[in-house]
C-alpha cells in the first residue's frame, strides 16, 4: 500500500521533502460490530487548506495531520469492503480519504455515494465535490447575484474560480478574472467565456487596470487570494459590494501577513465582506447536483483539471499549489478503476 507521509509539522512553506512516498500495510481487520468501509483510491484532491493541516496549529476548523500517518483529504474512491449498509463492495464514493493506495475509512457516514456516472469520477474532487460547493454555496447563497451585477475574482482558472465565473456568467453578470500566467489567462477568457482576464503578474497598477475593466466599480468580488490584491480591490468596489472570503492563499504560507490597509473602505463603502467554509453547504448537496449535471450534460458548464499521474506525483502536485503551477484544478490519478 504505497502511501504519502507527512514527516513532521511544517513551518513557513511547505516542501515536497516534508512528504515521503512509503510503501506501508492497510489495516484489514476491522472490530466486530465496526462498519468501516475498506475503498481503493482512484483520484486525491489538491486543496490549498492542506497548508493549515500541515502545521501545529490549534483554534482552526481543520485539525492537524499527524507526522508519520498518511496525509488524508478529499477523494474519490472504490469500495472494496463495506460494514455500512449504505453502501456496497463496487460503489463509487467521495469524501475523506488517506493519500495512499488503499484506506480503511473508520467513519463512512462522512462519505457521499457517487450515483452519477455520465461524468468523470474524476470531478467528484472539484466541480462536483468540496470545490463545486463551495464556488456554488459562496457565490449562490451567500451573496446572492444578480444580473447585471459587475464581478472579479481572483485565481480565476483554479478549481473554485472558474467555476464561479461560469455561475456568474449564466447569472447574467459581467465577469473579470485574474490568473497568473498566460496559459491560465486564456482560460477564462476563451474556454469559460468570462468578459476578460488578465495576468496579475504583468500589472503594475492593479488599481488602475481594475479601474479599466470596471469603470463604475465591482460589486462582488470572489477572494481567492487575499493580501495586496485585496488592497486593490477595496479601492475599487461600489457602495453596498459584497466580497466573498473564500480564501487567502497569498497568505498562507508567509511568516508576516501581508497588511491590508484600505480596510476603512469597508466602512465608507458599506461594504459586507463574509467568510465561509464549503462543509456548510454540503446539506444542499442533492440540489447543488440536480441544478449542475444538466448544465454539465449540456456543455453550459465546463471544467479544467490538472490530473497528476501516479501517487508519487502526490507532494509535487500539493506543493505547486502554492506557487501556481497547477492549470485548473489538481487531481493526483492513483488508480483510474
Ligand atoms: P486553485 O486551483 O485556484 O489553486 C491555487 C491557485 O492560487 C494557484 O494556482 C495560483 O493561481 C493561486 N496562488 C497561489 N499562491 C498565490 C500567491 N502567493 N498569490 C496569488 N495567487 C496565488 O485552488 P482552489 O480553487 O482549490 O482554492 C482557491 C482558494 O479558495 C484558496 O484560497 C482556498 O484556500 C480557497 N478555498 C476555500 C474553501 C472554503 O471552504 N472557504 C474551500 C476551497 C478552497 P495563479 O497562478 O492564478 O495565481
Amino acid at each position: 500500500n504505497k502511501q504519502v507521509i507527512l514527516r513532521d509539522y511544517v513551518e513557513g512553506f511547505p516542501e515536497e521533502s516534508d512528504m515521503d512516498v512509503t510503501t506501508g500495510t492497510v489495516r484489514l481487520s476491522v472490530q466486530a460490530g465496526s462498519n468501516a468501509v475498506l475503498v481503493k483510491n482512484l483520484y486525491l484532491s489538491c486543496d490549498p487548506y492542506i497548508w493549515n493541516r500541515m502545521k501545529k496549529l490549534a483554534g482552526s476548523y481543520t485539525e492537524s495531520l499527524k507526522p508519520g500517518s498518511p496525509i488524508s483529504g478529499y477523494g474519490a474512491c472504490k469500495v472494496i469492503y463495506s460494514g455500512h449498509q449504505k453502501f456496497k463492495k463496487g460503489d463509487l464514493v467521495w469524501g475523506i480519504t488517506g493519500w495512499e493506495e488503499y484506506t480503511l475509512i473508520t467513519a463512512p457516514e462522512t462519505l457521499f455515494k457517487i450515483e452519477h456516472m455520465d461524468v468523470p469520477v474524476s470531478y467528484y474532487t472539484g466541480l462536483l465535490g468540496m470545490p463545486g460547493m463551495t464556488a456554488h454555496g459562496g457565490f449562490f447563497r451567500v451573496f446572492c447575484p444578480k444580473k447585471g451585477e459587475t464581478m472579479f475574482i481572483s485565481a480565476a482558472s483554479g478549481a473554485v474560480g472558474q467555476l464561479v465565473g461560469q455561475f456568474a456568467k449564466l447569472t447574467g453578470c459581467y465577469v473579470v478574472g485574474c490568473a497568473g500566467s498566460k496559459e491560465k489567462v486564456d482560460l477564462p477568457k476563451n474556454k469559460f467565456k468570462f468578459d476578460d482576464a488578465f495576468n496579475y503578474k504583468e500589472v503594475t497598477d492593479l488599481a488602475a487596470a481594475l479601474k479599466r475593466y470596471f469603470p463604475d466599480g465591482i460589486d462582488i468580488y470572489f477572494q481567492n487570494v487575499g493580501g495586496k490584491m485585496l488592497d486593490e480591490v477595496l479601492l475599487n468596489m461600489k457602495s453596498h459590494g459584497r466580497i466573498a472570503a473564500c480564501g487567502m492563499i497569498l497568505q498562507y504560507n508567509l511568516e508576516q501577513p501581508e497588511p491590508v490597509y484600505n480596510l476603512t473602505q469597508i466602512i465608507a463603502k458599506q461594504i459586507r465582506m463574509e467568510g465561509f467554509v464549503a462543509f456548510e453547504f454540503y446539506p444542499q448537496y442533492p440540489e447543488y447536483l440536480e441544478m449542475v449535471l444538466p448544465q454539465i450534460r449540456e456543455g453550459k458548464i465546463v471544467y479544467v483539471e490538472d490530473i497528476a499521474e501516479g501517487i508519487e506525483s502526490g507532494p509535487a502536485a500539493r506543493i505547486g499549489l502554492f506557487s501556481g503551477k497547477n492549470v485548473g484544478k489538481q487531481v493526483v490519478a492513483v488508480a483510474r478503476e
